[in-house]
C-alpha cells in the first residue's frame, strides 16, 4: 500500500519547506518550483484533486527586503511575510498557469480552524476551490499572526489542512528523506524508517530539534502533523524534496518515511476536535475514569482529580492520567472556575455546590475523542546515507 500510497491518492496536500523553496542569497528556487509543479500537475491530470501548504513567505521577504541577523523582531517578521507572500504567490500562479491551471490563495490564522463555525467556512472555501478546478496554496497570514495566536510551523498547518478536507494523503516535503532511529546529522549509526504503523511514545523519543535557519518545523512537529493526520484516516509521507521532482521520485521507488492511517478514523465532527492544536486546559483524571472512557463512556467530574488552565464552556480539553498520559481530547461542558470547584464530586452533589441544575458529564462522550496509543513500527535495517 505505503508504494502505491501517492499515485492511487484521490485528495493529496503537498507541504513544501522554507528551505526548499528560498535560497536565502538569491531567493526563489525558481527551477525547483517548476519542477514540481510538473508533479503537481501530472496528478491533477491523472484525477487527484492537490492542495498545497507553501512556506517561504517570510524567508522570501527576508531575501527581497535584505533583512539579514539570525532573529527578526515580530515586525519584521510580519513585514517579511507581508512582501515575500505576494511573490510567492505570484510565483505559484505563475507556474501553475504554464499548465493552464489556476491557483487560489488562502491565508488562514490559527482561529480559522480553532473555531469551529470559521472551520466550516475555512472548508466551504477550498471545495468550492476543487469544484472550480483551482489548486488552492495554502499559508498562514503571518502578517497578522502575533507570537502567542499562531500554528507557528506549516507542518502541524498541513495537517489540520488535510483532516479538514478528509485527503487520502498529507506529503511533508523536507530537507531530510524521512524519519531515523536518530537525528542522523548527529548519531552515526541511524537507521532509515520506512513504515511506521502508529506514533508511539518510541517514535517520538526518535525526533530530534529543528535545525534549518529557514524553518519553523523539525522532525517533531513533523511526528505531531502524523498524529493529527493519521488519527483522522489521512497517511502521510515524509520524504526528500532536495531533488528536482520530489513527487515523481516518490512514484520511482525513492525511500521515504510511510505513516499508516488508522484502522478507525475519527470522523466528521470529531475530526475539528481531534486536531485542535491548543487545547484550553487539562483534565486529571484517575484509572477508573481512563477506563470508562475508553469502554465509550462520559466523562464525570467524579473521576476528575485535578483542573487547570482558564477555559470556557465548549473549549477544547485535553483528558490526562495521573502520569500526565493524554487519553483524550473534548470539549468541555463547564467554565474552569467551576469545573475546579466540581472535580472529584458525584453527579448528585454537582447541584449543590454550583447553585444550579447541571449537566451530569465534565465532558460527554459525543465530544470526547480517544488518543491512538499503543502499535508498533517496522525499522530498517540499513544505516543513513546508505
Ligand atoms: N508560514 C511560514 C512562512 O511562510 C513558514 C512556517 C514554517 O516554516 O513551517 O514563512
Amino acid at each position: 500500500m505505503s508504494a502505491t500510497a501517492l499515485s492511487s491518492a484521490r485528495r493529496v496536500v503537498v507541504k513544501v519547506g522554507s528551505a526548499l523553496l528560498v535560497d536565502r542569497k538569491t531567493g526563489l528556487k525558481q527551477d525547483w518550483l517548476a519542477a514540481l509543479v510538473d508533479d503537481i500537475c501530472a496528478l491533477t491530470k491523472g484525477g487527484a484533486e492537490v492542495m498545497v501548504v507553501s512556506s517561504g513567505a517570510i524567508a522570501l521577504g527576508r531575501t527581497i527586503l535584505g533583512l539579514s541577523g539570525p532573529q527578526l523582531k515580530l515586525e519584521e517578521s510580519q513585514a517579511a511575510a507581508s512582501v515575500g507572500q505576494i511573490a510567492l504567490a505570484s510565483a505559484w500562479s505563475r507556474e501553475l498557469a504554464r499548465h493552464d491551471a489556476v491557483s487560489g490563495q488562502v491565508l488562514v490564522t490559527l482561529g480559522d480552524t480553532e473555531e469551529r463555525r470559521r472551520y466550516l467556512n475555512v472548508r466551504a472555501t477550498i471545495s468550492t476551490l476543487f469544484k472550480l478546478n483551482a489548486v488552492p496554496v495554502i499559508n498562514e497570514n503571518d502578517t497578522v499572526a502575533t507570537s502567542e495566536i499562531r500554528y507557528g510551523d506549516n507542518d502541524r498547518l498541513a495537517a489540520r489542512m488535510a483532516t479538514m478536507m478528509s485527503a487520502d494523503l498529507l506529503v511533508l516535503l523536507s530537507d531530510i528523506d524521512g524519519l531515523y532511529t536518530s537525528p542522523p546529522d548527529t548519531v552515526e549509526n541511524a537507521s532509515f524508517i520506512l513504515h511506521v504503523e502508529q506514533i508511539t511514545p518510541e517514535i517520538e523519543a526518535m525526533a530530534g530539534a529543528a535545525r534549518s535557519e529557514l524553518s519553523r518545523g523539525g522532525m517533531r512537529t513533523k511526528l505531531d502533523a502524523g498524529k493529527i493526520a493519521t488519527a483522522a484516516g489521512t497517511a502521510m509521507i515524509i520524504a526528500s524534496g532536495t531533488r528536482l521532482n520530489p513527487l515523481a521520485a516518490i512514484n520511482k521507488g525513492e525511500r521515504f518515511t510511510y505513516f499508516a492511517p488508522s484502522a478507525q478514523p475519527v470522523k466528521g465532527y470529531k475530526t475539528w476536535i481531534a486536531g485542535n492544536l491548543e487545547p484550553a486546559g487539562r483534565l486529571v483524571v484517575d484509572a477508573g475514569a481512563a477506563a470508562a472512557l475508553a469502554s465509550g463512556k462520559s466523562l464525570l467530574p467524579a473521576g476528575v482529580k485535578s483542573v487547570s488552565g482558564a477555559f470556557t464552556r465548549g473549549d477544547t480539553v485535553a483528558i490526562v492520567t495521573t502520569d500526565s498520559r493524554e487519553v483524550a481530547r473534548g470539549l468541555v461542558a463547564y467554565d474552569a472556575s467551576d469545573a475546579v470547584k466540581i472535580a472529584g464530586l458525584k453527579t448528585s452533589a454537582i447541584a449543590g455546590v454550583l447553585g444550579y441544575e447541571a449537566r451530569g458529564a465534565m465532558v460527554h462522550r459525543d465530544d470526547l475523542v480517544m488518543s491512538r496509543t499503543g502499535g508498533r513500527s517496522k525499522v530498517e535495517t540499513g544505516r543513513a546515507g546508505e
